[in-house]
C-alpha cells in the first residue's frame, strides 16, 4: 500500500502538486488499493481551463499536419507499451487482458487516423447569386473542448476525444473517471515525453460532481465532449445551457439483437454471446437483449444458454485464459442483481445463471439468460451493463421493429437473417444510429457512432466525428 503510486493532475504541462483529498483506486478482481489521484476541486479546474485557452490560438495558428506529428509520435509510443498499459487497464477497470491490448492497439490505430485527417480538413467555396462574389466556407477550431470520461474503455476514449480536437486546432482538458483514471496518468506521462506545447493537453481528475460540472458550467469551455449515461448527460447538458456550450453526447444503449426465422443460428449465438460477454457487458454497443421469431427461438435459446453457461470468467491477471472479468465495482454488481431480481418477480423465466458468482473475491455474476421476457419489464427497457441477456419471442421482423423503436435509446441494433429483402427492410425501418447485419456489434474507427433518442446528440469517428470539433465560418467577399 506504501507503495502505491500517487497521481497527480496535469495542468499547462506540468504534474501539478495536489495539495487537497485523494481518492483510492482499486481493482475490482481482488479489491487491492492501486493507487491515489487527487479529488480536484474548481481552482484547479479553472487552472486548467485557462491553460487550456491561452495555448489555443498558438496551437490553431500552427499547419495541422505539424499538430498531427504529435499525434503519430504518441500512437508510436503507445505501441512500444502495449503490454503495461494493457495491464494498467485491466487493474483498474477489470477486462480480461487480450481486450485491455486491443483497446490499447486500437487507441493508437484512431490517434494515427485522425492524425491523417490533418491533409483533409477542407472547406468550400459556394456559388453566390452576386456578380463577382466569392462566398467561402472555412472549418475552423472551436477553441477549448472538455472531454468528459467514463469507466468502461477509459484508455481509448481519451484518444476519442483528444485525437479530432488536437488535429482541429483546439486544446483540450481531459476528466477521466474517477473509478478508472490511472491509465490516464501513465498515458500524459507518455505524453509529456513528445513534447506536446504546455496547455495544449491537460488532465484534471476528481469526482462528477465537482470537476464535471465545473467544466460543464465554465464559460470558457467551446464544447464538452462528454462519454457516459443518459442520466449525467442530461445534467451536463442543463449545465451547459447556462452559457450555450455546444454538447456532444454519447451516452447509453440498450441495443436489440433481432434474430430472424431464416437466421444463421450459429452465427447468431456466437455473435450475440461475444456481445454479452465483452467487458463483462458493460459496452454501449453491445447486444443487451434478443428479440427472437418464435419458429427459431428454441433452438436459438438452447444454443445461446449453453454458450452463456460455458463462459470462463474470475480474475483476469491470474488466468490469462479467461473470456470475462468481474463488473467494474460493487454499486454495479448490485445493480445487475437487483435487476434480474425484479425480472424474475416480473415473470421471467431463469434459463442460466442469475446469480452473483461464488468467487472468492472480485465484483463477479454469473452469465445470465431470462427468457418470457416482454416489453413491459424494466429489465428489456433499462441498460442492464452486465453479462446478462433477456430473450423476447417475436412472431415478425415488423414486431421486433416495433418493439425496438420504442425503447428510449438509439444506439445501436443487430439483425440476424439471410434474406437480403428483410435485411433492407430492417434497415429502413430501425430508428438507430448504427447497426449491424449479421456480425458483431463492434464499431470501426472510420464510421460514425452516434446514437438518436436519449443515446445522445452528436457523434464520434471518421470525417464526421473529426468535424464535430470545427465550426464554420463563412465569408461573403465582393469583388
Ligand atoms: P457516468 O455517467 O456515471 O460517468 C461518466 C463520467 O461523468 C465520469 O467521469 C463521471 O465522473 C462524470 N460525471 C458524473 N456526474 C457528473 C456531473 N454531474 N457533471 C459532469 N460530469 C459528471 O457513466 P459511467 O458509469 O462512467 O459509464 C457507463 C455509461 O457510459 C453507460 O451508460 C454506457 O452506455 C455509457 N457509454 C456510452 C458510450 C457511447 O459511445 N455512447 C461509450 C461508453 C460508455
Amino acid at each position: 500500500m506504501s507503495n502505491i503510486p500517487v497521481y497527480q493532475n496535469y495542468i499547462n504541462g506540468q504534474f501539478v502538486q495536489h495539495s487537497a483529498n485523494y481518492i483510492e483506486v482499486m481493482n475490482p478482481a481482488n479489491g487491492d488499493v492501486l493507487s491515489k489521484v487527487p479529488s480536484a476541486d474548481k481552482v484547479e479546474v479553472e487552472q486548467a481551463i485557462h491553460a487550456a485557452k491561452q495555448a489555443q490560438p498558438e496551437w490553431a495558428s500552427r499547419p495541422a499536419i505539424e499538430r498531427a506529428q504529435y499525434l503519430h509520435k504518441i500512437a508510436e509510443k503507445i505501441r512500444q507499451n502495449i503490454d503495461r498499459f494493457a495491464l494498467v487497464i485491466t487493474q483498474e477497470q477489470g477486462k480480461v487482458l487480450s481486450l485491455a491490448k486491443v483497446e490499447v492497439n486500437f487507441t493508437a490505430d484512431y490517434l494515427d487516423y485522425m492524425a491523417s485527417w490533418a491533409r483533409h480538413i477542407e472547406g468550400e467555396i459556394i456559388t453566390s447569386d452576386r456578380k463577382g462574389e466569392n462566398i467561402f466556407l472555412f472549418r475552423k477550431p472551436l477553441g477549448v473542448v472538455a472531454g468528459i470520461l467514463p469507466w468502461n474503455f477509459p484508455f481509448f476514449l481519451i484518444a476519442r476525444k483528444m485525437a479530432p480536437a488536437l488535429v482541429t486546432g483546439n486544446t483540450i482538458v481531459i476528466k477521466p473517471s474517477e473509478e478508472t483514471p490511472n491509465n490516464c496518468f501513465e498515458f500524459t506521462q507518455l505524453l509529456d515525453e513528445v513534447g506536446l506545447p504546455k496547455g495544449v493537453f491537460n488532465v484534471v481528475c476528481g469526482s462528477g460532481r465537482n470537476v464535471g460540472q465545473a467544466l460543464s458550467s465554465s464559460e470558457d469551455i467551446n464544447m464538452i465532449s462528454f462519454t457516459g449515461s443518459v442520466e449525467t448527460g442530461s445534467v451536463i447538458m442543463s449545465a451547459a445551457a447556462k452559457n450555450i456550450t455546444k454538447v456532444n453526447l454519447e451516452l447509453g444503449g440498450k441495443a436489440p439483437a433481432i434474430v430472424l426465422d431464416d437466421a444463421d443460428i450459429d452465427l447468431a449465438v456466437s455473435a450475440i454471446k461475444a456481445s454479452r460477454i465483452t467487458n463483462t457487458g458493460q459496452v454501449c454497443n453491445c447486444a443487451e437483449l434478443v428479440y427472437v421469431h418464435a419458429k427459431v427461438a428454441d433452438e436459438f435459446i438452447r444454443k445461446i444458454s449453453d454458450a452463456m453457461a460455458s463462459t470462463r470468467y474470475g480474475d483476469p491477471q491470474l488466468d490469462p485464459d479467461i473470456e470475462m472479468g468481474p463488473l467494474v465495482n460493487k454499486s454495479c454488481l448490485n445493480k445487475v442483481a437487483s435487476m434480474v431480481e425484479q425480472a424474475i418477480a416480473e415473470g421471467a423465466k431463469v434459463a442460466t445463471g442469475a446469480k452473483v458468482a461464488d468467487t472468492d473475491s472480485g465484483y463477479h455474476y454469473q452469465p445470465t439468460v431470462l427468457v418470457n421476457c416482454h416489453a413491459d419489464m424494466e429489465i428489456m427497457r433499462k441498460e442492464i451493463f452486465g453479462p446478462v441477456l433477456p430473450i423476447q419471442i417475436v412472431s415478425s421482423l415488423e414486431e421486433a421493429i416495433e418493439l425496438a423503436n420504442s425503447l428510449e435509446y438509439g444506439l445501436t441494433s443487430s439483425v440476424y437473417t439471410q434474406s437480403l429483402s428483410q435485411a433492407m427492410r430492417a434497415i429502413e425501418l430501425l430508428n438507430y444510429g448504427e447497426t449491424y447485419i449479421n456480425r458483431e456489434n463492434f464499431e470501426a474507427i472510420q464510421g460514425f457512432h452516434a446514437g438518436t433518442r436519449k443515446s445522445g446528440i452528436g457523434g464520434a469517428d471518421g470525417k464526421h466525428g473529426l468535424y464535430e470539433f470545427t465550426q464554420t465560418h463563412v465569408v461573403y467577399m465582393q469583388n
